[in-house]
């Protein structure tokens, strides 16, 4: 066993529990330390499971193939937070799990989290758990219209949820919830949207990067570029709520925490993921030390890395839809010698799926995302 004491060494295995792009993308930067690293998920020849050493392919449920997975580990951490409780309970009882159990079992539901998070004093929406149409009226008459309605559970990119604009929607609005366990939260009516991504050890080592500004496109994330244009004073004040988050929530890992800057300055917490992010992926090119590497670290123990952001980045996601017109012109894209591409090793381009990302950096934010949106429109040009 390489570790010693509480700090799991080099040469040690991890375990990843879920196996898209976050997972590779962690699985390479501790591959990079001299770790191995196993994959655990449903699937098969995976992003993850494609650069890890073992790739074990079974349900979450399957708690004897988890407990063999758990064996063959040093410590388990995650890229997908939408795992059942008995799955990390069951490698719970063989190795540690970072972050823990309860730290999932909040961030994986929406009511629990926001109920988190306003019982601890961190700024959120004002919102109301919906179980009910009688449920839903009472919400709307509280709360306003509009709204956004969300199931409770398993979304994610804006699934499972819609805005709310008058009372007359509100039938069709609870159907749409099919009978799940709804959250009715006030719309904000947000200047922008931020991300913090953060690392805790078990000794209470800290650090946040810099903060992202984030774009969306279809409720899915388009295009991050950083530093954000915030005031500094915001800048700090975004960090060290999230910096109050993962210490009250005991986080040993890596945790992103998803802002709103409101109209009139102030923050509300979005949403809460017990892991890297998508925003995050400039780090690779743009920080002393990317967001994976990071949360290696913090799940072993070691001392976290620097997040300085040696230039002002840009990052731009490549989804399926570019696909559909033929194989990308990836040399098109890289013809500009400052662009970084990332493609995340998945066979099947359907719309929406999220394949790959561009990173650039440049003397301003705004130079940087124009070379990332340049590259992306230069990919539609088809090869004849
Ligand atoms: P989520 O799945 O909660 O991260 O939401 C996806 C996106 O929907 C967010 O990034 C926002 O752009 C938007 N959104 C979510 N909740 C609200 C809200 N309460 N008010 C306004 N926009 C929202």
């Amino acid at each position: 066993m390489s570790s010693n004491g509480s700090v799991i060494f080099p040469g040690a295995t991890l375990g990843v529990l879920g196996s898209g792009q976050l997972g590779r993308m962690f699985a390479i930067a501790a591959r990079r330390l001299g770790y191995r690293v196993h994959v655990y998920s449903p699937d098969t020849d995976t992003p993850a499971g494609q650069v890890g050493d073992v790739e074990f392919t079974a349900p979450y449920e399957d708690l004897d193939r988890v407990t063999a997975f758990a064996r063959g580990v040093d410590v388990v951490t995650f890229e997908f937070e939408n795992v059942p409780s008995a799955t990390s309970r069951a490698c719970a009882e063989i190795v540690p799990v970072r972050p823990d159990g309860e730290v999932l079992h909040i961030t994986q539901q929406r009511l629990r989290e926001k109920t988190f998070l306003e019982s601890n004093g961190f700024p959120v929406t004002p919102f109301r758990r919906i179980l009910s149409l009688a449920d839903l009226e009472a919400a709307a008459r509280d709360l306003g219209l509009p709204a956004v309605l969300k199931t409770a559970s398993f979304g994610y990119d804006g699934k499972g949820q819609r805005k709310v604009l008058s009372a007359a929607e509100l039938p069709e609005a609870f159907a749409g919830l099919k009978g799940a366990e709804g959250i009715y939260e006030a719309f904000v009516d947000f200047e922008k949207e931020v991300s913090v991504v953060a690392a805790r050890t078990a000794d209470g080592g800290f650090e946040a990067f810099p903060v992202f500004e984030n774009i969306h496109a279809n409720h899915i994330l388009d295009i991050t570029f950083a530093p954000a244009a915030i005031s500094p004073e915001l800048e700090i004040r975004a960090r060290e709520l999230a910096r109050g988050i993962l210490d009250s929530l005991k986080v040993v890992g890596l945790l992103t925490v998803e802002m709103f800057v409101t109209r009139d300055g102030r923050l509300l917490v979005n949403e809460l993921a017990p892991r890297t992010h998508n925003s995050g992926h400039l780090t690779l090119d743009a920080c002393v030390t990317c967001q994976f590497e990071q949360q290696v670290r913090a799940v072993c123990g070691l001392p976290l890395g620097s997040t300085e952001l040696l230039r002002p980045a840009a990052m731009a996601n490549l989804l399926g839809d570019l696909w559909e017109d033929g194989l990308p012109h990836w040399p098109g894209a890289l013809a500009d010698p400052q662009v970084k591409l990332h493609l995340y090793g998945k066979a099947a381009p359907r719309a929406g799926r999220k394949m790959g990302h561009f990173n650039a950096t440049g003397a301003t934010p705004g130079e940087a995302v124009q070379r990332v949106r340049n590259a992306r429109s230069a990919l539609r040009r088809l090869i004849a």
